[in-house]
């Protein structure tokens, strides 16, 4: 039987970069993680595609999985549901694939409780007015909105100790080269692999 694979989870403020990391990352031929693409309530924006960036659902749908328990975790983030399905995590992992999350920070919490082996990556702005620039430039949110995402930014920023690592979102390659890096560590852990090799050493 395959060893499980590692559940990866990015998140961070919003505007921090995840989005951008996340498609980086999947981006490169070297990438092994499966994307777990979420479900979502809110709106397409141009250029977005069903099924590709997320599932989109309309909020009795959602409501209704939420009843279902077929989420692994899901948050409601300034005023649109998102989550993740959670069969096609638990398959991917039992296949031995790492499966990758990206999402806010409140839906990783509910990770750790339910996944305690996660690993909990928190990417994090070089400061706070680089954040801010971010949410404005990225031009497609009202100013309401802008105002509300640097609120809760700066909420979510205080969750970090909840995270096993920190990742500074200071250049995108970098951050990238930096998770692939903990993802490669992390499976290395004595934990993880001690099993296995004394088992082939006969010694267990
Ligand atoms: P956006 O609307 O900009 O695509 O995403 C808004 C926020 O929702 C981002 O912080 C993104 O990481 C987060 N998000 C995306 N998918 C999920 C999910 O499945 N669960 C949770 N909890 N957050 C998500």
């Amino acid at each position: 039987m395959n060893e499980r694979g590692l559940l990866i989870v990015l998140s961070g403020p919003s505007g921090v970069g995840k989005g951008t990391v996340r498609k980086e990352i999947f981006s490169q031929p070297d990438t092994t993680f499966q994307y777990s693409i979420s479900m979502t309530t809110r709106q397409p924006r141009i250029g977005e595609v069903d099924g590709v960036d997320y599932f989109f659902k309309s909020r009795e749908e959602f409501e209704r999985l939420i009843k279902e328990d077929k989420l692994l975790e899901w948050a409601e983030f300034v005023g649109n549901y998102y989550g993740t399905p959670i069969d096609y995590v638990e398959k991917t992992l039992q296949e031995g694939k790492d499966v990758f999350l990206e999402i806010e920070v409140q839906g990783a919490l509910q990770v750790r409780k339910a996944f305690p082996d996660g690993l909990l990556i928190f990417l994090m702005p070089p400061s706070l007015s680089e954040l801010k620039n971010r949410i404005v430039t990225r031009g497609t949110e009202t100013e309401d909105i802008i105002n509300n995402r640097m609120r809760v930014a700066k909420e979510e920023i205080e969750m970090m100790d909840a995270y096993d690592y920190v990742v500074e979102n200071d250049k995108i390659e970098l951050a990238c080269e930096r998770i692939k890096s903990i993802v490669t560590a992390e499976h290395c852990r004595r934990e993880r692999v001690s099993g296995r090799y004394k088992k082939m050493m006969g010694v267990e």
